[in-house]
């Protein structure tokens, strides 16, 4: 039996012996249905938080009162504990966003289904618990997450008039007022499915500019129709898109390719001449660092996409060498790797022509090997001892270029470097 439902056994069982009742709700019972693996295991139960606490003394209270919930971890396995004391189970369901994720199972395998979510479930179908307009009303948020669901949710789709109840206007404006994070947080999990079908659905819907304002400014932002007959630069991140996550399952990735031409629509690239953009990768880059902050995306997945948006023409563009060897040094080969699928599905999105990507590759596989063998040739001292210079930020600068001459392929060997340096020394 799998460890996390051993453990969530053990835990009904001891609220059991208390005297109380429990059981698995949410979306691990969904997902038990769908064989598909458990995340997490949430867990409604008739006893009072403060009890759940005392039982646990491990678990931590999260929220406020009266949505305070306890979680606890035990190795890999997360369980968070919902108290329904006073009420009943059947009214804890239905509380909850969908159908399929208002399902109970008790210890002895009963399951409790007062709002139609095996049903819902059978035809793999998204509706939301009763009805959809108060659902909304109670917390907008349930629209996005209809949507990451959908995207998630392997053939599930989402029924019409669950879809349709997201199209009234005060729903956009009820999710306007939402904290950034979490916004953040279903974005992060649609990253994971069908990021594409999230994005058309929050489009289709009309909560494209609540939820991703910068994305719906791409619109209408025309570009130079020689490199993108496809359309404008909305059009274009669309298709980017949905190559990406053809190619990768990589969250990173296809962040990057969803945002890397945000600051297109940033007015002063209107001012430059159409289809320039210069310079839109370093502005995409601070944005979409602002835009994660708001989100509150974990740390070294931010970084990973804004490295990615920063530097997103390295594979398309006619690049000195200078600029990617340092970027290697600075992320390495699994960067190279997403940097790489990112400009390919850049390319396919736009004029198609993959003639500069693969002479760009094929530079920075050479550029990859040969600085992977050399390693660190020289280090800082050595530079200094051989130039006579003092430390400072000029021996930074020549053990970069240094790479550079390594990445060409013209020094292999410590000698070599030593060589190297006396001749293009200070
Ligand atoms: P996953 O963990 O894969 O994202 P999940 O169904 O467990 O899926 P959670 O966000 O962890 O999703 O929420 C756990 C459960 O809590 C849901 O299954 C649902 O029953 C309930 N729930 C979560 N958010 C809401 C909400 N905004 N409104 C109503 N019920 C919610
Ligand atoms: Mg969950």
């Amino acid at each position: 039996m799998k460890q996390e439902i051993k453990l969530a056994l053990e835990w009904l069982l001891a609220l059991e012996n208390e005297g109380y009742e429990g059981a698995l709700v949410g979306g691990a019972v969904r997902d038990l249905f769908l064989g598909l693996p458990i995340t997490d295991i949430d867990i409604a139960t008739s006893a009072p938080l403060e009890r759940v606490l005392q039982l646990w003394p491990e678990a931590k209270p999260v929220g406020k009162p009266p949505l305070q919930t306890a979680l606890l971890q035990r190795g890999q396995v997360a369980v968070e504990f919902c108290s329904y004391c006073g009420f009943s189970l059947e009214r804890d369901l239905a509380r909850r966003d969908f159908t399929v994720n208002a399902m109970a199972m008790t210890r002895l395998g009963n399951l409790v289904d007062p709002m139609g979510g095996e049903k819902d479930l059978t035809r793999r179908r998204l509706r939301f618990n009763g009805k959809a307009a108060d659902r909304l009303e109670e917390d907008p948020v349930r629209a996005v997450r209809l949507f990451r669901f959908a995207a998630t949710l392997p053939l599930f789709t989402v029924a019409p008039e669950s879809e349709s109840a997201c199209r009234d206007p005060k729903v956009g404006r009820d999710l306007s007022g939402i904290p950034g994070e979490r916004i953040g947080r279903e974005l992060l999990k649609a990253l994971e499915g069908d990021i594409g079908l999230f994005l058309d659905l929050l489009n289709g819907t009309g909560l494209l500019g609540i939820v991703l304002p910068e994305i719906e400014a791409l619109k209408g932002i025309e570009q130079d129709p020689e490199k993108h007959p496809e359309g404008d630069a909305y059009l274009h991140t669309r298709l980017c898109l949905g190559t990406v996550q053809k190619l990768t399952a990589d969250p990173a990735t296809r962040a990057a390719a969803l945002l890397h031409d945000v600051a297109k629509a940033w007015p002063r690239h209107q001012e430059t001449a159409a289809g320039r953009f210069t310079g839109h990768e370093q502005d995409g880059a601070e944005l979409v660092r602002r835009m994660a902050c708001r989100w509150a995306w974990p740390q070294e997945f931010s970084e990973s996409v804004t490295s990615l948006v920063r530097w997103h023409r390295i594979p398309t563009a006619a690049w000195p060498v200078e600029g990617l060897t340092r970027q290697i040094r600075a992320y390495g080969g699994h960067w190279l790797e997403r940097l790489f699928v990112l400009g390919y599905a850049d390319v396919l999105a736009g004029s198609g022509r993959l003639m500069p990507w693969m002479e760009n590759r094929a530079r920075a596989l050479a550029a990859f090997f040969r600085l992977e063998q050399a390693g660190r040739l020289l280090d800082g001292r050595e530079v200094m001892e051989i130039l006579g210079l003092p430390e400072g930020p000029r021996v930074g600068e020549i053990l970069a270029k240094l790479d550079e001459a390594v990445a060409e392929g013209q020094v292999t060997t410590p000698a070599e470097a030593r060589a190297w340096l006396v001749q293009n020394g200070p």
